[in-house]
């Protein structure tokens, strides 16, 4: 058998409806922004291998590192015990937060980052006595798939099977300059039961790569301090330089009490999580009482090599060639940007930083299911360029190793197609 029929034979893959999905593409090596299969087909990786990898494939520092790593100490119970790379990186990484970041609670991906900010939020209050247990959230959200985490998320046919067991959530609309007193009037109906407000910053990716204000997110979420609610900042996708500056706490001057983290955390080559806190949300936790314990772990918190992938990403993130090369692909996009807007098959363009997002001209309905996407990640498959539509919204989410000749291949390819169409 080959690995396309040994795959199908024991592999469900995310996201994938079995039946009549097209056989899994046997990927062999990768090497920089290139993925390359069994039969010597090589694949632009223009998504980062779904927003997750920063310095491109087999990155041979991070893989260095992780080695030596993993001769070194693989794993070790973090109740009772820690390690340097654990330290380390917290100490790294809370350098370059809002200075009210102060605790680092490690966990295994986005969605359990989100789980324990909820819990963090919701115990919290309990702990000093407080009832309340509502949650705000956007429209559309995502945060995740585990229950909390899809309680949280915008409801839509990812989440319908589960509707009755997810917990009850306030949603939202994205801030504007128009509709924020709105807002503010739905939150205050509410009066003080409003435990926290949790929001993707900047960008809600799975939506589609929807882009709001950091301005209106500011008034948002200044409302939110005078009003007693904790605000978790889900930077799970925004962090690690995607928006052009490190994470998009960055574009904004409030600060919230929460964020998490995962997916560009390592650069992409380990499963991790992070969920930092200030010093008043973990305070609160303090106590002789053992009921007042955060009671959550992971088999593999703070994984040793996970965390020394992270250092290692990062140290690889602040150096200069890296910060040069974040400015320079957003540059390109944004040139590309006005191509785009003057295309007559293109409507919707929008940028941050190292994301470029579009939308196909669509006389139906958006939806996940559209037929297009297929279509387009089809073609593009063909063409050597891995792309993900979502519905009938295409984007761009490269490695920050991609070269600029690579970003003008990519383009040039998108003009044909869209040509073509
Ligand atoms: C991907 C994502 C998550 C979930 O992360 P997983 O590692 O897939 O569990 C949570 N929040 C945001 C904003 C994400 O983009």
């Amino acid at each position: 058998m080959n690995l396309q029929e040994r795959d199908k034979a024991v592999n469900w893959h995310p996201y994938t409806q079995m039946k009549t999905a097209d056989d899994a593409i046997p990927i062999v090596k990768g090497k920089g922004v290139y993925l390359f299969d069994d039969k010597g087909n090589k694949y632009i990786d223009a998504v980062s291998s779904w927003w997750v990898t920063l310095h491109g494939h087999a990155h041979p520092y991070i893989a260095q590192r992780v080695s030596e790593q993993l001769h070194t100490l693989e794993q070790v119970i973090f109740a009772g015990f820690t390690h340097e790379p654990a330290i380390q990186l917290s100490e790294n990484l809370l350098k370059l937060l809002p200075q009210n970041q102060q605790k680092v609670f490690y966990s295994d991906n986005g969605s359990t980052a989100v789980e324990v900010a909820l819990k963090m939020c919701i115990q919290h209050a309990y702990n000093q006595g407080k009832e309340k247990t509502k949650i705000l959230a956007f429209k559309n959200a995502y945060h995740g798939d585990t229950f909390g985490a899809m309680s949280v998320s915008g409801r839509s046919v990812w989440t319908k099977p589960f509707g009755e067991m997810l917990f009850e959530v306030i949603f939202i609309d994205t801030p504007t300059s128009e509709n924020i007193e709105d807002i503010k009037a739905q939150i205050s109906a509410y009066q003080d039961e409003v435990v926290c407000f949790i929001y993707e910053p900047l960008i809600q990716g799975a939506a589609g790569m929807l882009m709001y204000n950091a301005e209106d997110l500011d008034n948002l979420m200044k409302f939110c301090r005078a009003n007693d609610i904790l605000m978790i900042q889900d930077e799970v996708f925004t962090g690690f330089g995607r928006t052009g500056k490190l994470f998009a706490a960055n574009y904004l001057s409030e600060k919230p009490d929460i964020m998490c983290f995962s997916k560009g955390l390592t650069g992409g080559t380990m499963p991790m999580g992070i969920t930092t806190c200030s010093n008043e949300i973990y305070n609160a936790f303090l106590s002789d009482d053992k009921y007042k314990t955060l009671f959550h772990g992971h088999s593999f918190t703070a994984n040793p090599l996970a965390c020394t992938a992270a250092l290692a990403s990062m140290e690889l993130l602040l150096n200069d060639e890296t910060q040069q090369s974040i400015q320079r692909i957003s540059g390109q996009h944004f040139s590309f940007s006005k191509v785009l807007r003057e295309h007559s098959k293109v409507e919707n363009v929008r940028q941050t930083g190292t994301i470029l997002a579009w939308e196909i001209k669509n006389d139906h309905k958006t939806s996940y299911f559209n037929e297009i996407g297929k279509k387009l990640y089809d073609e593009f498959l063909s063409r050597g360029i891995v792309m993900r539509p979502l519905g009938n919204v295409m984007y761009l989410v490269p490695p920050y190793c991609v070269s600029t000749e690579e970003l003008n291949f990519i383009y040039k390819n998108i003009l044909q197609v869209l040509d073509s169409f």
